[in-house]
């Protein structure tokens, strides 16, 4: 599938700027400064590209969460960032997505080396799409209003009521590692445009692009607390984060096993809480289509980002008169998708994130092929450094094998076949989860009776993994509560107050 050569596998070097990066103190960003943290504990950074140990940041103990959620208290509670003129918000937030944008290649470089992803695709997705959700929300800042409200059972004039429209107050925000960067600006965008404060925790294996964004924040002048992070593990410092009786709010993204502990542990203290959990996104191909056009679009929707993205296209239903073609279609990607290193300009698939990763997702192939599945792509790993899983597709599966059902996380696609319209739209609801789907079809009808029928948050047509900021997202059944991005997504860092005032 590649040109396996001796150095097919080795990292390229990194920059002078990413190596200065690296060689930090590991601290914590809070009230604007960098700090140590109260205990010695720290956590490694891998580069997955080699799977060595290339840094190390913090390991936030309670004591750090706590110094955190305190400054982001008094921030919140004197009002140095809500109480700001609308127009100073979006500025600030605007002057952000600038830094952003002018340090693009060294958050692109450092994605890479942190998560795997190929630094072309970090810079031509990852990093233009967080500056633009911070610009979006930053807009929102000066457009939340409440109105005046006539009562129903009162004459007109007897009383004036009205709404207004207040920030939730202090979140406590919790990301994944598959889209760093990304995961932190949808997060933060709309607690700021909002007016709230934030504890922003990355995942422990990804920290980098965040630590480099609490830089751009102290630049960008916001006021001290209003943005803090630290670093750490999730059943240590995440748990502290959303059990802390000072926090109102917990925004999660990451596992549905997870999101269901963090609303459990979100409920004694009855804070409000948003979750982007996982999927297992149908991708559904009709019999009308140009096969040679879709199968490249089905094979990006699994194997962008080596797989591991929320919607990924994992499970494939392609109508029966045309199911071998689709198979022989997306299996002609497998040598653009061939995994490489995360610096080499070449790649267009990384290695997984991490050792774990790569274990679950090799585990999920071999319990394929023991319950039957055969292997018409990949399969296998390459046997050399680093978390590098060959695109792989799978067939002869069915609906009870764990393949089908699990989200596996990687560059593995299930397919199936149908005959008909309601029986792939059963299929496709066959999943606990409900996040994405995408239907390929040149008819309108069926492509509007699909959307109808497909129970998911977000449905592409002729598409697939489509985001946009102003657009909401959010999950189904196991895949979510809540919506991000659009009105939806500041809507979820507010509070409704109403005011009833006797004339
Ligand atoms: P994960 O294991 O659930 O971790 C997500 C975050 O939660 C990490 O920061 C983790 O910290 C933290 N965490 C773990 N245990 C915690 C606890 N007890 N209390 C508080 N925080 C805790 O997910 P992942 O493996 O990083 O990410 C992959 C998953 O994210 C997939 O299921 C994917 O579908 C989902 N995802 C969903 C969306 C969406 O928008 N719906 C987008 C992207 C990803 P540590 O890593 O430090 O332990």
């Amino acid at each position: 599938m590649n040109d396996l050569s001796p150095t097919h596998f080795q990292q390229r070097e990194y920059s002078a700027a990413a190596k200065a990066f690296l060689a930090r103190t590991p601290q914590l960003f809070i009230n604007n400064e960098w700090v140590n943290s109260s205990a010695d504990a720290t956590i490694p950074v891998e580069d997955p590209s080699s799977g060595k140990e290339i840094g190390r940041v913090v390991d936030a103990s309670d004591k750090d969460v706590d110094r955190a959620v305190s400054a982001a208290r008094v921030a919140f509670d004197d009002g140095r960032w809500s109480g700001l003129p609308p127009i100073q918000r979006d500025r600030t937030m605007n002057r952000l997505a600038d830094l952003l944008e002018a340090n693009a290649d060294l958050f692109a470089e450092l994605e890479a080396i942190d998560n795997g992803k190929p630094k072309g695709m970090a810079a031509a997705v990852d990093v233009p799409a967080a500056a633009s959700q911070i610009r979006f929300m930053a807009g929102w800042a000066s457009k939340v209003n409440g109105e005046v409200i006539q009562p129903y059972t009162m004459p007109t004039g007897a009383v004036f009521g009205y709404t207004s429209r207040e920030p939730v107050g202090v979140c406590a925000q919790i990301v994944p590692w598959n889209f760093p960067l990304l995961m932190a600006c949808l997060k933060i965008a709309p607690a700021l445009a909002a007016g709230c404060t934030i504890v922003l925790k990355p995942a422990e294996q990804t920290s980098l692009t965040t630590l480099l964004l609490a830089d751009m924040v102290a630049q960008a002048g916001f006021p001290a607390g209003v943005v803090n992070i630290i670093t750490g593990n999730g059943h240590t410092a995440g748990d502290r984060m959303v059990k802390h009786p000072d926090v109102d709010k917990v925004a999660f993204t990451g596992s549905t096993e997870i999101g269901k502990l963090i609303n459990r542990n979100a409920t004694d203290t009855l804070k409000h809480v948003t979750l982007e959990l996982g999927g297992k996104s149908p991708v559904v191909i009709m019999p009308d289509v140009d096969v040679a056009e879709v199968a490249p679009g089905a094979a990006g929707a699994i194997f962008f980002n080596s797989g591991q993205v929320c919607v990924a296209g994992s499970r494939l239903f392609a109508h029966s008169s045309i199911f071998d073609k689709v198979i022989e279609g997306v299996a002609a990607t497998g040598p653009f998708w061939g995994p490489r290193p995360s610096l080499d300009p070449e790649g267009h698939m990384g290695p997984l994130v991490s050792k774990e990763q790569f274990d679950k997702v090799m585990g999920y192939i071999e319990a394929g092929k023991r319950d039957g599945a055969s292997v018409a792509m990949g399969g296998d790993a390459p046997a050399t450094d680093g978390y590098y899983v060959n695109p792989t597709i799978l067939v002869d599966v069915n609906p009870q094998m764990s393949v089908v059902r699990e989200e596996i996380f990687g560059p593995v696609v299930v397919a199936q076949r149908f005959d008909d319209l309601d029986e792939v739209a059963k299929a496709a609801n066959d999943t606990c989860y409900g996040l994405g789907a995408g239907v390929w079809t040149r008819d309108v009808a069926t492509m509007h009776k699909l959307a109808s029928k497909i129970k998911a948050g977000t449905v592409w047509g002729n598409c697939h993994g489509v985001i946009d900021t102003a657009l909401p997202f959010g999950g189904y059944k196991e895949s979510g509560v809540g919506r991000e991005q659009g009105r939806n997504g500041i809507e979820a860092y507010l509070e409704t107050k109403t005011v009833i005032i006797q004339m």
